[in-house]
């Protein structure tokens, strides 16, 4: 499989250190507020690159982490907790607010068909193991300690950088305007082990004792612990979003790499955003939507799903309600031709064509991942006359492993077409075969709006028209 790696800024074969088995670390979510349709475009690209690596034949090991303290509103060290942030907004403990956001992500990954990782480590469970690689990046000399944090000293660490390729004075003038919450602290990308329990953050909740006195972990140094505590010193794939690259990506290389002297990561994949009608999507845009907005627009979330694999992960995407309601349909048929399918045997892939099929499906998504290639090669499949019901299910089956919509595990698609429609619905449906076989498509559509507009939806397959009732 070829595969982008950020690190290398090029797509290289994959291959892992000790095949068949492959370790993947995921950065997860921050359990402060609900769990978006953005945060799922993530979430549902690991589990594509988990299940194409298993249809390839690897074993996966996937470990992705809650994380349920020290991420700061910003991602360096200014700012506050975003979890002591969310349980003064929701008006409840910051364990009550994780809490129940760590179960609406996992509600929302159920409705996308995203597959639980293998582990799913909290920070706060692992407090023990961050600070024994802090002690022992302190007794390599990569740290130093001031009034208000123990700080992990970049200048130690010659890499500091390669990830994102920034050069470090560009970093410096794009941070030098910030204010310092530490005036202690040697230079600005230098980044925040361990924050003490003083200061700003005197009145903080979750608190721990440690060597440097009682505090809380930097949320970089949590990955790197989890990681390593059940990954080892070098994993095969770290992924995150695009904006986990220039600081909390960099500093893992730092921190991991500083502290077992190997290289951290080989692949290190990155996710392009989504956006909303052209914008970031943001509470104060009022464009952050959750699985629950999807369903209370009729959108079934796994169709949404299918819209995201509709674009290249490493391409930022934009999200419509018409794009979503157009991957809804395109779902939908998707759907109703798996149950009719289930009239057949599958039959094991044999002919020329299915084969064909089958390779080329495979080549789509060995190249970085190209699930927008991989879904033209679906839909060229079921519509392929050369190959017979049986292994089309067979492929159907095979292809749905890595798309992950679980299209045998739900229930038939009971979408019928309605036979008994009143008059003026025939009248309008005779002057819309007409002005398609007078090649009027104008026309032609403008009846299909008219119908719409009325409660139906038309759908030419097959050399006829089937009608059907919108609510469905
Ligand atoms: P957070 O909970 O903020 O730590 O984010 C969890 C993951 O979701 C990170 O890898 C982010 O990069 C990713 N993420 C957040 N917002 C978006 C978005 N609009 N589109 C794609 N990924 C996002
Ligand atoms: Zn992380």
């Amino acid at each position: 499989m070829q595969l982008y790696d950020t690190r290398s800024r090029s797509i290289r074969e994959f291959r892992p250190l000790a095949p068949p088995n492959v370790t993947m670390y995921c950065c997860g979510p921050t359990v402060y507020d609900v769990t978006h349709i953005g945060h799922m475009r993530k979430y549902i690209m690991d589990d594509i690159l988990k299940r194409a690596l298993r249809a390839e034949g690897y074993l996966v090991k996937h470990v992705m982490n809650i994380t349920d303290v020290g991420h700061l509103s910003d991602d360096a060290d200014l700012g506050e907790d975003k979890l002591e942030k969310g349980a003064r907004k929701h008006g409840k403990s910051v364990w009550d607010v994780a809490a129940e956001y760590t179960a609406f992500f996992h509600e929302t990954m159920r409705k996308v068909g995203v597959e639980p990782p293998d582990i799913e480590p909290k920070a706060t469970d692992h407090i023990e193991g961050m600070v024994a690689l802090i002690r022992d990046l302190e007794a390599h000399g990569y740290t130093y300690e001031t009034a208000q944090a123990v700080y992990f000293d970049t200048r130690k660490f010659a890499a500091y950088g390669a990830l994102s390729g920034q050069k470090l004075e560009d970093k410096q003038v794009a941070v030098r305007d910030d204010v310092h919450a530490d005036p202690d602290k040697r230079r600005p990308q230098d980044f925040a082990l361990w924050f003490k329990r003083v200061g700003r953050f005197a009145n903080h909740t979750m608190h721990w004792d440690s060597p440097w006195g009682d505090g809380f972990p930097g949320w970089h140094i949590e990955c790197s612990a989890m990681s390593m505590a059940y990954l080892g010193p070098e994993i095969d794939i770290h992924t995150g979003g695009i904006d986990h690259i220039p600081v909390h990506h960099e500093n893992e290389i730092a921190q991991s790499e500083a502290a077992t002297g190997k290289q951290f990561v080989q692949f290190w994949v990155h996710h392009n955003f989504l956006m909303v009608d052209g914008r970031k999507m943001s509470k104060s845009l009022g464009n952050v939507y959750t699985y629950l907005d999807l369903e209370a627009r009729g959108i079934n979330p796994l169709a949404v799903r299918y819209l995201f694999l509709q674009s290249h992960y490493r391409q930022e995407m934009n999200f419509t309600w018409e794009a979503a309601a157009a991957a809804q349909t395109a779902f939908e048929r998707l759907r109703g031709l798996e149950t009719a399918l289930r009239a057949s045997e599958p039959l094991p892939v044999t002919t020329d064509a299915a084969l064909k099929t089958k390779t080329t499906f495979r080549a789509a998504i060995a190249d970085d991942l190209n699930t927008a290639k991989a879904l033209a090669v679906l839909w060229e499949a079921l519509g392929n006359a050369a190959i017979p019901a049986g292994e089309k299910r067979t492929l159907l089956a095979e292809f749905d492993a890595v798309f992950g919509f679980g299209l045998a595990q739900l229930p038939a698609w009971e979408r019928k077409p309605l036979t008994d429609l009143p008059p003026d619905v025939t009248k309008l449906l005779k002057q819309r075969a007409d002005a398609r076989s007078r090649k009027d498509w104008a026309a032609a559509d403008a009846l299909r709006e008219e119908l719409a507009s009325r409660g139906y939806t038309v759908e030419d397959a097959g050399g006829t028209t089937l009608v059907y009732s919108k609510e469905l």
